[in-house]
């Protein structure tokens, strides 16, 4: 496994790796890495004859400089896990490499961007499209995997790569949770074990939402699913929408054939998690 921090060392490795015909499989990451990531990159190891994964905490997509100072960073032991797989490169750019000079690209994103993770972290998915089109540019993938976790990002980079008519595959793989259903997550490392016990609460809400769709009034499903999570006072529920997967709209009533996902944001303290959940009416 390769270890590259420079632009030009990662193409002139990938151009020997890749050669004409080998299919390139890329896995983005902020490293900290956890069975989360591992899935992707797992998932990219049966798909490609070639597997690159990128660390790289990327300023640009927080909106709080205390997030991204305190975001963890690991990178030995990062390269230790990722040494126990056959993956051919990690790229770990510092950022003077990725952003040479101040980044001010603007990405619209018709409105899909302007709720939930859009609306509460405000400049995170134009920071999330700057970095996902300049490592998709370097790499330049055959297939890129990302983790339904963040499923508004994956709705926001299927559209980044159909708009700049990117010739890669974007994938989504399903979310990876801890044995008693709260998804993993790179933040989880950071709850107190009072606060990881009510933590829990947050994928019980989703199970229990789950069952329910269909039987009850939107509003009233979220309205009981937001409360649900509120009794706990460690917990504070920042939004719980029910929206179409396609287009993130947010969805008034169980008809329709559309598919439909509660995505849910809850502040435990200083963390914020989020999570979500296909209902199938
Ligand atoms: P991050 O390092 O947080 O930027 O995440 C890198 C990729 O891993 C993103 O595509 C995430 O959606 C994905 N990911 C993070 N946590 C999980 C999880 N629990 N299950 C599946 N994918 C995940």
């Amino acid at each position: 496994m390769k270890l590259t921090r420079t632009i030009s060392e990662t193409r002139s490795h990938i151009k020997i790796r890749k050669g004409k015909t080998r299919s390139l499989g890329f896995v983005p990451t902020m490293g900290a890495l956890h069975d989360g990531h591992i899935s992707l990159v797992k998932r990219s190891l049966e798909e490609n004859e070639i597997t690159v994964v990128s660390i790289f905490v990327n300023p640009t997509q927080f909106n709080e400089e205390q997030d991204f100072k305190s975001y963890p960073r690991n990178l030995e032991k990062d390269l230790e896990i990722l040494g126990r797989y056959p993956v051919d490169l990690v790229f770990a750019p510092s950022s003077g490499e990725i952003y040479p000079e101040p980044n001010t690209r603007k990405f619209d994103f018709g409105g899909l961007d302007s709720i939930m993770e859009g609306k509460h972290r405000p400049g995170h998915f134009n920071g999330v499209a700057q970095v996902v089109s300049r490592l998709l540019g370097i790499i330049e993938p055959d297939n890129a995997y990302f983790g339904e976790k963040d499923f508004q990002q994956l709705v926001i980079i299927r559209k980044l790569a159909e708009k700049m008519d990117l010739p890669v595959r974007i994938t989504g793989c399903p979310i990876i949770r801890e044995s008693d259903g709260l998804a993993i997550s790179s933040r989880n490392k950071f709850l107190s074990p009072e606060e990881r016990k009510s933590a829990v609460r947050i994928s019980r809400s989703l199970f229990n939402a789950q069952k329910k769709a269909g039987k009850l009034p939107v509003e009233e499903l979220k309205e009981q699913t937001i409360q649900y999570v509120n009794k706990d006072p460690r917990l504070k529920v920042e939004y719980f929408e029910i929206v179409d997967v396609r287009h993130l709209k947010p969805v008034r009533n169980w008809t329709g054939k559309s598919c439909k996902i509660g995505c849910i944001a809850v502040k435990i303290g200083n963390i914020r998690l989020i999570d979500n959940m296909n209902f199938y009416s």
